[in-house]
């Protein structure tokens, strides 16, 4: 083991061994050097330890340009399926990764996971809506004004609570997960510059583009759909963080509690970012499930959909509850809202959601690498 590598953890070998064959293979072939950030990575090394392996498989954008160019493709007899061995690997790596320890067996189950974190959240919250308050605020028509609202269903003190300690453990695991990724992966010299072309690469999807006209989101045909998609739906989440973080200063600063006017800046910033998440995630989940599944790995399927579901209920919800305020219903999908919320923060780091800082991670070292190389 070298000292770069992971002291307890290492994915199962067979994955290992598939993605180490395909990109020998792919290292002496060198016909989709272009295509990508992989390629031009791979060829920086003559042989492949696990972290470079880990290194090369949280570059790849699955676009699936390789698979389709690819000569030696099944059905040749080497069968090379690098968006395959590459999505494989990368779903170990999260859970080699993982913080706690004991929680990577999560990653293994992920669409189960994701399943009880959703329903136990909801369950959870309507338990202690129901012990801590009339249970008639539930279901009652409560007025829409400043000081009255949501803390009339769920008591302020229970709501900020279980959201900053759920949100705080979050962060914490998720950044810890990234510690251990980082120290894996050896990465040395990182200067401002590198950081900002990642950043650059990260923010526009560089690597979806397929050098302007797109990639095989479905199947051998070209197209920008899944970067077009991937924006709205990441844009999205930022737009409702950025209106939960407007709704806090609101609150906790100037002391004005939701819900809001629907022409306030938090109701805005939720109209347009969770438009954006509803179709983003629709369309990913139906290109995900109507495109072709050879250079796809059916035991990920659970995993990379289940954040996908889970964000697209998220919105739906937070939608819902906006054009059901001043009902009966406003009680009861307030509390299905924010125990899907609840459910997102205890598995955000066990979930797919840890591609885009282990991706960003990646795309430094990638920056860090070329200039180094030239
Ligand atoms: S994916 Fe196939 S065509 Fe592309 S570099 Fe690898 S072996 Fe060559
Ligand atoms: S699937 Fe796309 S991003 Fe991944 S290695 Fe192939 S060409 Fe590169």
């Amino acid at each position: 083991m070298s000292s770069t590598e992971h002291p307890t953890a290492t994915p199962p070998s067979h994955v290992v061994q598939d993605a180490r064959r395909a990109l020998e293979v792919c290292n002496a072939c060198r016909y989709c050097e272009g295509f990508c950030a992989v390629f031009p990575a791979m060829e920086l090394h003559r042989d492949f330890s696990n972290a470079d392996l880990s290194h090369l498989a949280n570059l790849c954008h699955n676009c699936k340009d390789c698979y389709y160019a690819c000569q030696y493709a099944p059905p040749h007899e080497f069968g090379i399926n690098v968006p395959k061995a590459m999505a494989e690997l990368r779903h170990a790596s999260y859970a080699q990764y993982a913080w706690p320890r004991g929680l990577s067996g999560a990653f293994q189950r992920n669409g189960l996971i994701t399943a009880l974190a959703m329903s136990g959240g909801i369950a959870l919250v309507l338990l202690l809506t129901l012990l801590l308050q009339n249970p008639a605020r539930l279901f009652g028509i409560l007025p829409v004004a400043p000081g009255a609202g949501f803390y009339l269903i769920i008591p302020k003190a229970v709501m900020t609570l279980t959201a900053l300690a759920a949100g705080l453990y979050a962060l914490l695991a998720l950044a810890l997960g990234f510690r251990n990724f980082w120290k894996d992966a050896g990465t040395t010299r990182v200067s401002g510059a590198d950081i900002h072309q990642a950043l650059k690469d990260a923010a526009s999807l560089r690597y979806l583009g397929g050098g302007g006209h797109g990639c095989n989101d479905e199947n051998g045909a070209f197209s920008n759909r899944r970067r077009y998609l991937h924006h709205l739906m990441a844009y999205g989440f930022l737009l409702c963080f950025a209106a939960t973080c407007v709704g806090a200063v609101y609150d906790l600063l100037l002391g004005y509690p939701a819900p809001y006017p629907p022409s306030s800046l938090p109701v805005l910033l939720g109209i347009a970012g969770g438009a954006g998440i509803v179709t983003g995630c629709a369309g990913l989940l139906w290109l995900k499930m109507a495109g072709d599944q050879d250079p796809q790995s059916r035991n990920l399927l659970g995993a990379d959909t289940g954040l996908l579901l889970l964000l697209l209920m998220i919105a739906l919800t937070g939608l819902l509850l906006l054009a059901l305020r001043s009902t009966s219903a406003q009680g009861i999908v307030l509390c299905i809202h924010l125990g899907l919320v609840l459910g997102f923060f205890l598995t955000m780091p066990y979930s797919k959601f840890v591609h885009g800082l282990y991706r960003f991670g990646a795309l430094v070292r990638h920056a860090a690498d070329q200039r180094r190389h030239g």
